[in-house]
């Protein structure tokens, strides 16, 4: 079988309008391109508008999920739908047909400190499985509750632990091969200061990373494996 390709994932969040993307893109890209804002923009008559089918409530910051008015503005999109009744927060698995999806898990504080961790994520791991038939597209992401945007990081020793354990739940009640093929990435305060004892870890195959992901050293946890 293939080795897992290691990946890592910058979560903007509801971050990133303007000279803030541009300045992030610049420093992964090295060079800027012009490219149409969506497909719809780009293939659409000039004189039909584009509206986005809903937006966050308020100024964007760590948001994971919304997109906030001022990054549609940047975008070229000049009208919203809000508060739409079919807008629902679940997984289903029309949701996963045709996309690539990074499911993130993890526990609360309290949940790890009640010495639960472990099955908590088994939990999450089952709803989500119950929901996927094909996990080729699949990651899996954990995140703890505590360690997201705190600058509190799990321990290598900590995550590996989860990872380890996720593995052994997937062979047992997936099967052998998704447990062997399947990316579980690690994400919460990973930073270029302890991206590279965290990606020398087995089980860890990459990263989600949110307030880092904003900065120059973004390129760092993307080079971590290597
Ligand atoms: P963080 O966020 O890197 O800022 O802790 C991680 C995430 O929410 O994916």
């Amino acid at each position: 079988m293939a080795p897992r390709k290691f990946f890592v994932g910058g979560n903007w969040k509801c971050n990133g309008a303007g000279d803030d993307v541009k300045k992030i893109v610049t420093v992964l890209n090295d060079a800027e391109a012009p490219r149409a804002p969506s497909q719809v923009k780009g293939l659409l008559r000039p004189d039909f508008a584009v509206a986005a089918q809903n937006c966050w409530v308020r100024k964007g910051d760590a948001f994971t999920g919304e997109i906030s008015a001022e990054m549609l503005v940047n975008l070229q999109v000049p009208w919203v739908i809000l508060g739409h009744s079919e807008r629902r927060a679940l997984l289903s698995d029309q949701m996963i047909q045709g996309l690539k999806v990074i499911a993130c898990i993890g526990e609360t504080l309290e949940q790890r400190e009640a010495g639960t961790t472990m099955e908590v994520v088994a939990a999450q791991t089952k709803a989500i499985a119950e929901k996927v038939s094909d996990w080729t597209n699949v990651m899996l992401a954990y995140e703890s509750v505590w360690a997201i945007g705190t600058g509190k990081v799990a321990s290598p020793a900590q995550a590996e632990e989860v990872h380890d354990g996720l593995r052994k739940w997937l062979n047992t009640n997936v099967t052998p091969a998704v447990a062997e093929s399947i990316r579980i990435i690690y994400g919460g305060s990973v930073n270029g200061a302890n991206c590279k004892e965290l990606a020398a870890q087995p089980d860890l195959d990459g990263f989600l990373v949110g307030g880092a992901s904003l900065k120059p050293e973004f390129v760092d946890i993307v080079k971590s494996a290597t």
